[in-house]
């Protein structure tokens, strides 16, 4: 199959097994173009961006910028701001929109299924400014409980949503959310770190003010993310983080700021990373992502009778936009067991609270198992996976 000849590291065996690798909401493997990419930046190219006139530094700004451009084709987005991934993107506007926004009473509404990512710098802003956040529960069906939303919104400055799930892989309703969001006067920020991977998203099209996101969960380098910022939203904001770069001008006096996204990009940036990320969504722009997913889906699907008919508890639904991701309990085996049993046999499964421990309260359980599905996966290994799980659970079980 042809996009698996593109990942090196999918040649390897583990514990004396090929790897089947079902970790793919906690990162994505790479394609060699993009390890290539990063060697050949450093090196040939390697300098500080920005600073210098000489050809090298020239060739690290175009590299870094490049990447600030793609994304903006990529996303249909007018301001770009690179950070190190979803969390300082969403930590970016607690500090930058909602100091200068936000005060005591104030209302932030967030969701019982995001990732801590974007729950604590939430938390921390409103034990320091006395801010109410409300929670919109997750339903016996793994959907948010809209009616409870459209109460929430009363007084509501923010609201911050998950695009999708990371341990239910239920892809939330962002269309419908922002449009109420909207008519309230209430911003949007959606942390699509797990909605970027599978879904095409054109960020002006969807609305949302704010869309964080990382590069490693759709086949880049790790330590490089975006933010995406409405406008209009963009040209309100002061940079949180002052240093090099990050200035027009500075005196002993005072300082004055870059106006553009350079603006809340001080000190040397992630520049090979964004090398990095560039033949990432080059080498994604030649696929079809919407096919990709469709097979995906339907492998995770069949994942999930499969597990429901062995008598495993499973979290989520599959349906059509949803992502590829399985999270189930074994009725007697625990977890951390089985994800030992598996990784003994080269397979790659997660297990825990998955950073969603608000979730996974609101289920009743401390921990799940997780296989998630990406590009590189396929039918057959989805079947030996459940192969594996009944031979564990003959052994074991
Ligand atoms: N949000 C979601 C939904 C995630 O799945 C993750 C990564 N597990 C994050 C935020 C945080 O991403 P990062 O660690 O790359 O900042």
């Amino acid at each position: 199959m042809a996009i698996r000849d593109d990942f090196p590291i999918l040649k390897r065996e583990v514990n004396g097994f090929p790897l089947i690798y079902l970790d793919n909401a906690a990162t994505t493997q790479k394609p060699q173009i993009v390890l290539d990419a990063m060697n050949e930046y450093y090196t040939s190219s390697n300098a500080n961006v920005h600073r210098a006139v000489h050809t090298l530094a020239g060739e690290a700004t175009e590299g870094y910028e490049t990447c600030r451009q793609q994304l903006k084709n990529w996303f249909n987005a007018e301001r770009v701001v690179m950070t190190s991934g979803t969390t300082e993107a969403i930590n970016l506007v607690a500090h930058s929109w909602g100091r200068a926004n936000l005060s005591a009473g104030d209302v932030i509404v967030l969701t019982e299924m995001e990732h801590h990512s974007d729950i604590v710098p939430w938390q921390m802003l409103a034990e320091e400014r006395k801010i109410e956040l409300r929670y919109i529960p997750v339903l016996e069906d793994f959907t948010l409980d809209m009616d409870i939303y459209a109460a929430s919104l009363e007084g509501a400055k923010l609201v911050c949503v998950v695009h999708t799930s990371n341990v239910l892989g239920v892809r939330n309703p962002l269309e419908d959310i922002i449009q109420m969001a909207h008519a309230n006067d209430t911003l949007v920020l959606v942390d699509a770190a797990q909605g970027v991977p599978h879904e095409r998203i054109d960020f002006q099209e969807c609305g949302a003010d704010f869309m964080a996101f990382s590069a490693h969960k759709m086949c880049g380098p790790t330590g490089i993310g975006a933010l995406l910022i409405d406008s209009e939203v963009f040209e309100t904001m002061q940079p949180f983080m002052g240093g090099g770069d990050m200035i027009e001008t500075v005196t002993v006096d005072g300082s004055t700021y870059q106006t553009d996204e350079h603006k809340f990009e001080a000190g040397t940036p992630r520049i090979a990373e964004a090398v990095g990320w560039s033949a990432a969504l080059d080498w994604m722009s030649k696929l079809d992502l919407k096919k990709e997913h469709q097979r995906l889906i339907k492998i995770a699907r069949w994942v999930a009778e499969q597990l429901r008919t062995m008598g495993m508890s499973v979290y989520g639904r599959h349906e059509e936009l949803d992502s590829a991701v399985v999270s189930f309990l074994h009725p007697t085996i625990h977890s951390e067991d089985l994800a030992h049993l598996f990784d003994s046999r080269g397979f790659a499964v997660r297990t825990g609270h998955h950073c969603a421990q608000p979730l996974l309260n609101r289920l009743g359980i401390a921990s799940t198992v997780r296989a998630s599905f990406y590009l590189y996966n396929t039918i057959e290994e989805a079947q030996l996976f459940i192969e594996q799980l009944k031979e564990i659970t003959e052994r074991f079980g």
